[in-house]
């Protein structure tokens, strides 16, 4: 058989482009035991046409350097969306700038019935409403991309911005390799995504019946706290990544120790990509008082400055900055930071159904000390390379 289960599975990133790809739907995604994205394939369907190999970057990534991009620093002129995005809200404004272009737009929504992440195709901004905010889990992007792949196969003139993570950007760039149609990239600086069962079992430990709305990053608290909103019909729950009354979601999500495999030492978040714009959060100590929001917007293609000059509702801040001058834990090697032993632990609590307060004090209260002089260890090395 030639397909995608003879490259190395811990560097699949779920991004299920080989299943958009496959002309005979023999691979389908679902969750394994451990709550990751894996594709399955059906060898009865397989036709061994190597199309899902092509579109994997298990098979090696070859992309542009990050460092050549040019780097801003970015925020809607409303401060009312600003309000409802993670950063400055400039993923939103190319949103409008492509629904104006007539675009199809394919981004990533917080699906209520399911409780999950999920990628859609929108043409209207009613409904792209719910791109707004990050949704710090992997979305499941199989139906997305297949009918994106299937739309521009249709028709030749259709154009398309697609926002996601790295690996899935890189993922449908190179299903796009071949195909006419214009399409805009834009992805996420990344920290990771963490295992599903990581979000299954938070709710399960909030217990909050009949959900309405998740926000991942609520400001109520303002921009550097990661706040968490969660509103049920009856009851709500609101929770900070900050020290005092620490969220347990964002303990584990920060913890790094549940990220995906193939995220650990992932060469699209740190060095290359194939996007043409990528946006985070203006980190670091550029805008360390400001409280609504500054983004930080990488620019990798002549496509993606030409869209940035053509956003009417972004106020640039700054332009030209050193990317040294963005660091933040996106860059880091995470194989410095995940404990082995503590990442099997919590990975096996959260697979047998633990609720995370569980998972908090069976694993990561047992070794803060540890985790101190991981950090401080690495802040040193980061340092002395500075010096240099
Ligand atoms: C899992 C994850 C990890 C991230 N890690 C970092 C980081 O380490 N450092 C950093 O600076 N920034 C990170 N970001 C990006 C940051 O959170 C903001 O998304 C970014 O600054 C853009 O913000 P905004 O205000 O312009 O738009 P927002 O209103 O936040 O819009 C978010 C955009 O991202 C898309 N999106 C939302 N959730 C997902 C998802 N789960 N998968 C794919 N696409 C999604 C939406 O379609 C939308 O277009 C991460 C985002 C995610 C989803």
């Amino acid at each position: 058989m030639n397909n995608i289960l003879q490259l190395d599975s811990n560097n699949c990133s779920g991004c299920a482009v080989c299943a958009a790809v496959c002309p005979t739907s023999a691979i389908t995604f679902g969750q394994d035991e451990r709550g990751f994205y894996m594709p399955f394939v059906d060898e009865n369907k397989c036709i061994s046409c190597g199309k899902c190999r092509t579109v994997c970057l298990k098979g090696g990534i070859s992309g542009r350097k990050i460092t050549d991009g040019k780097l801003y620093a970015a925020r809607l002129f409303d401060e009312k969306v600003t309000a409802q995005c993670s950063s400055g809200g400039i993923a939103w404004d190319i949103t409008a700038l492509s629904v104006k272009q007539g675009r199809y737009v394919a981004g990533c929504v917080y699906d209520v019935t399911e409780n999950k992440a999920k990628h859609i195709i929108a043409r209207t901004l009613e409904e792209c409403e719910g791109f707004k905010n990050s949704k710090y889990i992997q979305s499941e992007t199989q139906d997305c991309f297949k009918q994106l792949v299937e739309i521009a196969k249709a028709d030749p003139s259709a154009s398309f911005t697609v926002f996601g993570l790295p690996c899935q950007i890189y993922g449908i760039r190179k299903a796009f390799e071949n195909l006419p149609n214009d399409l805009l990239c834009v992805e996420l600086f990344c920290h990771g995504v963490p295992t599903h069962k990581l979000w299954e079992s938070y709710l399960d430990y909030l217990g909050i019946e009949n959900i309405k709305e998740v926000n991942f990053r609520h400001k109520r608290d303002g921009w550097h706290q990661f706040g968490i909103f969660v509103r049920g019909e009856n009851e709500e729950h609101f929770g900070t990544s900050a020290p005092v009354g620490r969220d347990y979601f964002y303990k584990v999500f920060f913890d790094e120790n549940v990220l995906r495999d193939s995220c650990i030492d992932c060469k699209l978040r740190k060095f290359e990509s194939l996007a043409d714009i990528r946006l985070g959060d203006f980190w670091g100590k550029r805008y360390i008082h400001d409280n609504k929001g500054v983004s930080a917007v990488l620019t990798l293609t002549e496509k993606g400055e030409e869209v940035v000059s053509l956003l009417e509702g972004t106020e640039i801040l700054e332009k030209d900055i050193p990317l040294t001058d963005y660091r933040y834990t996106c860059f880091e090697d995470k194989k410095d930071v995940v404990d082995i032993k503590s990442r099997e632990k919590a990975l096996k609590l959260l697979a047998r159904g633990k609720t995370t307060d569980k998972v908090v004090r069976g694993v990561f209260m047992t070794y803060p000390l540890k985790k101190k002089y991981i950090r401080l260890r690495l802040e040193l090395k980061s340092l002395l390379k500075k010096r240099r």
